[in-house]
């Protein structure tokens, strides 16, 4: 049993806490929204005061924030995470953030003789619930050893990216094929839809062909043809539009920095803030058919 302080417990972190204390830890929780607190607690869990009360006797903090600006405010600052952490505590951000800012975080604790992991997630709220996520994490060995454990109670599959925010560089180029190719499975659809040919027969089809992908065969934005899609729900999310804009915008910002052409991922960036503006932001992102087909 560990003793884990947990700050952010919105849609993802609260289910990862309660995870947790299922598994047996003792979690401490903080969060600006003070109901969030009440059902940690409510949960079996602790309502911490202040992160200096949740990080310095803590054996491992996670946080699951917005924005970088959340993780560095709330790991760097006077009275952050950084300045209470004794030597052996393990620091674990799951948030999904800018690859400056996890570098930048991750140096600063380095130079306090903290170990840290960028480890940021995919699978969404369902798999936060059914800690099933998956985990992509930068940082050293050692540290993804002592993370290990803990992070296989909250996901089925947790992979070492490599050194400090190569967890992040994972999860928004992996975020990037997603948003572009739901775009694209989202375009032939309508086009054979113009063209005559049956939606039916086009999965029957593509799915067995060179053009199978995951948008299509998991999470097709057709109605109708995999049961388990948004699709089949007036594309409730699920995975957000503005979850997916905000990834392709951290990649956009990424490739800029480190001089990387990205025509495709800049064009899906463009598209889906069209459709996040127009009015869909809460609408699952694989609902950039209804878009397309409208555009
Ligand atoms: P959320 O907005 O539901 O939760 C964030 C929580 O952080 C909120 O409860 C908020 O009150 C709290 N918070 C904000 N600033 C704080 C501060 N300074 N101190 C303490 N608490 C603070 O967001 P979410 O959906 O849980 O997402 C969290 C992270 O996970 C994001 O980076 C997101 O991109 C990523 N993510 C989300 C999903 C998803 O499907 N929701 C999937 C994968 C990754």
């Amino acid at each position: 049993m560990a003793r884990i302080g947990f700050i952010g417990l919105g849609n993802m972190g609260l289910p990862m806490a309660q995870n947790l204390i299922k598994a047996g830890h003792a979690v401490a929780g903080l969060d600006i929204s003070k109901s969030q607190v009440d059902k940690l607690v409510a949960a079996g869990g602790t309502a911490a005061g202040s992160i200096n009360a949740l990080a310095s006797g803590a054996d491992v903090v996670i946080t699951m924030l917005p924005a970088g600006a959340q993780v560095r405010e709330v790991y760097l600052g006077p009275d952050g995470v950084l300045a209470a952490a004794g030597r052996d505590t393990l620091l674990i951000d799951s948030s999904t953030i800018d690859v400056a800012s996890a570098r930048a975080v991750a140096a600063a604790a380095q130079d306090k003789g903290l170990a840290m992991l960028d480890a940021p997630v995919s699978g969404g709220v369902g798999g936060a619930q059914a800690a099933t996520l998956t985990f992509m994490v930068g940082g050293s060995d050692a540290a993804f050893a002592r993370a290990k454990p803990i992070l296989d109670t909250l996901g089925k599959t947790v992979v070492h990216a490599g050194g400090p925010g190569n967890g992040q560089v994972a999860k928004i180029c992996n975020n990037m094929i997603l948003g572009v190719s739901m775009i694209a499975v989202s375009e032939a659809f309508v086009l054979a839809e113009k063209l005559g040919l049956d939606a039916q027969k086009l999965f029957d089809i593509s799915s067995k062909s060179s053009g199978q992908c995951w948008s299509l065969t998991s999470y097709c934005p057709v109605p109708g043809l995999v049961p388990t899609s948004p699709s089949n729900r007036d594309y409730q999310a699920g995975f957000t539009a503005a979850m997916m804009l905000k990834d392709l915008k951290l990649a956009q910002d990424a490739a800029n920095a480190a001089g990387a052409t990205t025509p495709l991922g800049a064009d899906a960036a463009k598209i889906y803030a069209k459709y996040v503006d127009s009015g869909e932001a809460g609408r699952d992102f694989s609902g950039i058919i209804r878009f397309v087909r409208g555009a």
